[in-house]
């Protein structure tokens, strides 16, 4: 393992975590209040790293969807073929997760989760 490999690991630890707990969580930075899912050390917005982690509401709205014929890894094996959406929450946060077949760009979602092997996963499922 990488030294950068570590700390992205570390860095999404809260994102993982709260996962395990059915939380969808976000970075959220206190000095120009914007919201990130991608864990880093800093800011994408404005650089600052006054970063902490909040707790999505899991609404949003599908910005990209895409199906998944032939899983990347053993781990997704299983669940081939699946769809795959960009969601911006409400809170602002763009997170990818597994999506309801059928699920259309600009649909409101609602984030549900799913136990796979021995992850949590998100799934966004329509919430009209
Ligand atoms: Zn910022």
């Amino acid at each position: 393992m990488t030294i950068n490999e570590h700390a992205s690991v570390s860095l999404a630890q809260p994102y993982v975590e709260g996962l395990a707990e059915q939380l969808l969580r976000y970075q959220h930075c206190e000095s120009c209040a914007g919201a990130q899912t991608f864990a880093h050390d800093a800011c994408q917005f404005c650089g600052a790293e006054t970063l902490s982690w909040r707790t999505s509401s899991g609404h949003g709205r599908v910005l990209a969807v895409t199906v998944v014929a032939r899983a990347p890894s053993d781990y997704f094996r299983s669940l081939a073929p699946y769809t795959l959406a960009v969601v911006t929450l409400d809170e602002g946060a763009r997170v990818m997760g597994h999506a309801a077949a059928g699920i259309q760009i600009g649909e409101a979602v609602m984030a549900t989760f799913f136990k796979h092997l021995d992850q949590t996963l998100v799934r966004f499922e329509p919430h009209p």
